[in-house]
């Protein structure tokens, strides 16, 4: 169903009115996680100053440990609502088990599912029936053959609004977090009919290369990127050190105002 074959062009998912494929280069942008209703406002304004047509944001955060901010929940839930009301902009976010499916759903524009989910069956099949487009990050030690499976399982609940998201790879190099896998962006775009975006905050791992492998997304013939901005990035909850602030997110809002164009 997600394969290039049978499909004579590449498919444009809407969300929410917005389009992600096509002739589209797609700006997402948000908080990794909501914090409070200011950060939140905040953030999505920045997001949206810089070109972003839709805001992220995560409410149920997989934190490597338990320890960590796990996210608001539905309360979260309730403040990127709220920010959606006064900003315009719809709201994509993450839904961490399939009990959660329905209740995410029925605030999201989009449902994003994160690399540590990625082969979650269960949740790819509730996320199929939910009746909203689903964002589909790569696991960070899947194959891309793997991967289409994973989107494979969301279409055959016959939902095939399903962007597919590199957001970097596990290598054994230890000086970006993630190893952004650029050629995923053509290969996957060659075998399935998908839109592809980039993460290059999740990948990078660090707010200085995010703009580099922005580019290099963009470059590649990505259909978006996602990237996490934060009012006070040194007061973060989640990611601190990779969000967008200031003159880094305005380089970054230029860059993807004019670098398709001149490609
Ligand atoms: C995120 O986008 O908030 C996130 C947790 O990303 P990933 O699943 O790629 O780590």
């Amino acid at each position: 169903l997600v394969s290039r074959e049978n499909h004579v062009s590449r498919s444009v998912v809407s969300v929410a009115g917005v389009p992600i494929g096509g002739d589209h280069m797609t700006l997402i942008a948000g908080p990794c996680a909501v914090e409070t209703p200011e950060q939140t406002l905040a953030a999505a304004l920045m997001a949206k100053a810089a070109g972003a047509s839709l805001l992220r944001g995560g409410a149920y955060k997989p934190r490597t440990s338990p320890y960590a901010f796990q996210g608001l929940g539905e309360t979260g839930l309730k403040i990127l609502s709220d920010v959606r009301a006064e900003t315009g902009l719809p709201i994509v976010t993450e839904v961490v088990d399939a009990a959660d499916v329905e209740l995410v759903a029925s605030y999201a524009d989009m449902l994003q599912i994160g690399t540590r989910n990625m082969q979650n069956f269960a949740l790819l099949q509730a996320a199929g029936e939910a009746g909203r487009p689903v964002m589909l990050k790569r696991g960070m030690s899947s194959t891309i053959e793997e991967w289409l499976m994973a989107a494979e399982y969301i279409a055959q609940r016959g939902n095939l609004d399903i962007v597919l998201c590199e957001r970097g790879i596990r290598t054994f190099e230890k000086a970006t977090r993630n190893t952004l896998d650029i050629s995923a962006v053509p290969v996957a775009q060659r075998l399935s009919h998908l839109p592809v975006i980039v993460d290059p905050s999740h990948s990078g791992g660090k707010r200085d290369l995010v703009l580099p492998l922005s580019r290099a997304a963009i470059a590649v013939g990505a259909d978006g990127i996602i990237v996490d901005v934060h009012p006070e990035p040194e007061t973060a909850l989640c990611d601190g050190p990779q969000a967008l602030v200031g003159a880094d997110l305005d380089e970054l809002a230029r860059v993807v105002a004019t670098l398709p164009a001149m490609l």
